[in-house]
């Protein structure tokens, strides 16, 4: 889904809260406090109150879109020959994260290294989602919630 077609298609908040709101109704939503699965859609509040206890859940409170950060352990990999044909793939995503690095942050400084790291992988690993991709980012701030 490129811009254009994402304006035509949420002209508006409402269409927006009314799309994610179906999409969350279509996985489930369980309550914090209770496990409760029924709920109720309060539009004054945009959030869902549970039947049974009264719990509210705001619609964007499943926004979380949390970040993990795992250390990375650094092998040398010097003592390989045809380093390519060892774990080719690897070799491949490095080589061009080091080309982004160049190319579009030149100078990288140790305060944004890993930040720039973070986005190459986040890039990298949604790829091939092309004109899903909004659809899988809804998908998954649903998920986390
Ligand atoms: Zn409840």
């Amino acid at each position: 889904m490129n811009l254009l077609d994402f304006s035509s298609y949420f002209p508006d908040e409402a269409s927006c809260v009314e799309h994610f709101k179906t999409q969350r109704e279509k996985l489930g939503l369980i309550c914090k406090k209770c496990n409760g699965t029924a709920h109720y859609w309060k539009k004054d509040k945009i959030a869902f109150q549970c039947k049974k206890c009264g719990y509210r859940t705001a619609l964007r409170s499943s926004n979380k879109l949390e970040m993990v950060i795992k250390q990375h352990i650094a092998i040398t990999t010097s003592e390989i020959k045809e380093v390519h044909t060892f774990l080719p793939w690897v070799h491949s995503a490095i080589g061009n994260a080091k080309r982004i690095l160049d190319g579009i942050h030149h100078s990288n400084g140790e305060n944004y290294l890993q930040n720039y790291l973070n986005e190459y992988c986040y890039k990298y690993n949604r790829r091939y989602f092309g004109e899903k991709l909004f659809d899988r980012l809804l998908l998954a701030c649903i998920e986390n919630s």
